[in-house]
């Protein structure tokens, strides 16, 4: 260890808000001594080295955007650079947010973007994205326009039966990408759902799109309950909310649960390959479906 770097660490830690508490009453800020603020427990290996703090913080900023929960940055007492990690405090706060708090998709700059549009049932979809009703509609040629203008990129289109070929030719007029995914709740070949979701996963990981179904509301919950369930790379405390299953106060999981289970008994090996899960995928698949049951049931009491 360099003095150099220890001063320099003791001294962000010190000039850092919040400083008083993180000394003397939680004692984050001590944790600058340990060697595991220089080396991931994970991997056993040094972890990145960001040359400044400023390099640090971009870096934070874009896997809090991925991620959905906060990074923070710290200047390492063992190397030259600055780290970027989350401490006790932020980890505690998240495991009780799956529990008890706000769901993931407060809200993200492409929905501000478009609150102030006449869409119906719009909502923000993790980090990058938004979901509403179809606007293969009347209107919706001009909606599309101001869609791309607010920055989407991609129009996600989940209708089955209802889908027209017309609307992906007007998608593509607007300059925008035409995603077509069938979903529903047990009528489509539960294959051709599986063989789109890699594709899916993709645009949802990426952000910029909107998602749509007929209403915005049922299939949309599904094809977002897909992605949670069957993504793992989407942190489990990051449950979305299924705003369109609930009525009256009452959330109704049947519909979810049962393309979820579908999906799950249906998986063949090369499936569970193609989506890049483990044969024994199983329990991470019950623990997420009831994760996300139960957040979205506690939230119709609140
Ligand atoms: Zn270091």
């Amino acid at each position: 260890m360099k003095i150099r770097n220890l001063f320099r660490a003791l001294y962000e830690q010190l000039v850092r808000p919040g400083a008083w508490r993180n000394v003397f009453v939680t004692h984050n800020a001590f944790g600058i001594f340990s060697k595991y603020s220089h080396i991931s427990r994970r991997s056993g290996q040094p972890k990145i080295a960001y040359p400044s703090k400023a390099a640090a913080r971009k870096a934070a900023e874009a896997m809090g955007r991925k991620h959905g929960v906060h990074f923070s940055v710290y200047k390492c007492a063992w190397c030259d650079g600055w780290h970027v990690g989350k401490n006790a405090q932020n980890k505690a706060v998240r495991s009780k947010d799956a529990v008890a708090g706000t769901f993931v998709n407060c809200s993200n700059a492409i929905y501000e973007n478009l609150s102030s549009l006449p869409i119906a049932d719009l909502a923000p979809v993790y980090a990058g994205g938004v979901r509403g009703r179809t606007l293969s509609g009347r209107g919706g040629r001009q909606m599309l326009g101001k869609v791309r203008d607010a920055g989407v990129r991609v129009v996600i289109d989940l209708r089955t039966q209802d889908h027209t070929c017309r609307f992906d030719r007007e998608v593509a007029e607007a300059g925008l990408e035409y995603f077509h995914l069938p979903i529903d709740r047990q009528k489509t070949d539960v294959h051709e759902i599986i063989a789109a979701l890699p594709k899916l996963f993709a645009l949802l990981d990426e952000g910029d799109f909107y998602m749509a179904c007929a209403m915005g509301l049922h299939r949309t919950d599904i094809a977002i309950a897909l992605y949670y369930v069957f993504h793992p790379s989407v942190p489990c405390e990051n449950v979305p909310e299924m705003r369109g299953h609930r009525k009256n106060g009452q959330f109704r999981c049947e519909d979810i649960a049962a393309r979820l289970n579908c999906v799950m008994r249906s998986l063949t090996p090369e499936e569970f390959a193609l989506l890049g899960l483990p044969s024994d995928y199983e329990t991470e698949f019950c623990r997420r479906k009831q994760l996300l049951f139960e957040r979205n049931r506690n939230f119709q009491k609140e």
